[in-house]
């Protein structure tokens, strides 16, 4: 059976009866499914607008190219553009009695994202609280709703797609430590987190804080990428910094990260993975795809992986 489905929900409404079972038996289902996974990643930055969902599209794709069964999920529930950018948008899912099949993108990446739950492409998530209301902006009890929906929706989102077995989960964070916090704590098993930031002085507070959050879920594996480095010319193939030369490096230090991978701005790859296409599968000797394609090697080496599932 091949539908558009609205809402996760018309899964788990078949199980019924009182909500805290539902979320418990989530759990366990989440739990299931990452044993199913040998490596769990995710994708984070303090603020949004940084790269974080081409960075993810573009490593979901390198990995998938080299032969990896990779899936991605977007977890930026209110901006979500990781299906799009995957060249999945649009593609209607399979609902099975013990999930959802996921999409499927460039390289063969599996994704699932609210993109491919929503009507249209202009339609906004509304989240709608106790008896169906949805909360007005600025309403005390609105944010309390919104993270409460939030955290559910992405538990759904893990919990009951069909994922299969997987070499990698990409996990799209929703931009804001408060975000990376809640993830950490939603998912039980994260094997690296890549904090993706520019490297503007403005951004060390917030990587700061992300890393500790980090350490403290003791996620094994914590790297930073410094996106939009430098300015590539298309025509000349120049490259030029666009903010302090050395601020990846100082960044790095100051939050004694290792630096894993300096991706330069590069207006071909916007153009590309913008229009549902990963720079890194049609572009072989760009910088940035050589970036990207360090960014895999760093994350095939230096993290740990469960073994295969039986
Ligand atoms: P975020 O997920 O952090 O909000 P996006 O990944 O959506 O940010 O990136 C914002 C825009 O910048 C997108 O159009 C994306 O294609 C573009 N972009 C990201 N990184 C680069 C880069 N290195 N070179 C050129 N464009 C980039």
């Amino acid at each position: 059976m091949v539908r558009r489905i609205r809402s996760y929900h018309e899964v788990g409404a078949a199980a019924g009866g009182d909500v805290l079972e539902q979320v418990r038996a989530q759990r366990r289902r989440l739990e299931e499914r990452l044993a199913q996974v040998r490596r769990v990643v995710a994708v984070a930055s303090g603020k949004g607008g940084v790269g974080k969902s081409a960075v993810t599209a573009n490593l979901a794709a390198t990995l998938a190219e080299r032969g990896h069964r990779v899936g991605a999920v977007d977890a930026d529930l209110n901006g979500p553009s990781l299906a799009r950018m995957l060249g999945a948008a649009g593609q209607p899912l399979e609902v099975r009695e013990d999930g959802v099949l996921p999409a499927t993108g460039a390289a063969g990446v599996r994704v699932m994202s609210m993109d491919l739950l929503l009507a249209d492409d202009d339609a906004p998530v509304r989240w709608r609280g106790p008896g169906g209301r949805v909360a007005p902006p600025g309403a005390e009890d609105a944010f309390v709703w919104q993270s409460t929906l939030e955290t559910g929706t992405l538990r759904e989102f893990l919990a009951d797609t069909h994922w299969g077995e997987l070499d990698w989960l990409l996990i799209d964070a929703p931009p804001g430590t408060d975000r990376i916090e809640r993830l950490l704590g939603l998912v039980p098993r994260l094997d690296a987190v890549l904090l993706v930031t520019t490297p503007s002085e403005a951004a060390r507070f917030v990587v700061a804080k992300s890393v500790r959050l980090a350490r403290d879920a003791g996620v094994a594996a914590v790297g930073l990428v410094a996106n939009m480095c430098a300015y590539v010319c298309p025509t000349c193939g120049s490259a030029a910094p666009l903010f302090d030369a050395d601020g990846a490096r100082r960044l790095a230090e100051a939050a004694a990260l290792p630096l894993w991978t300096e991706i330069p701005f590069d207006p071909r790859l916007a153009a590309s993975t913008d229009a549902g296409a990963p720079f890194v599968l049609g572009t072989r000797d760009a910088p940035a795809a050589h970036a990207l394609r360090a960014l895999a090697d760093r994350l095939e080496r230096d993290t740990s992986h469960q073994e295969a599932p039986p």
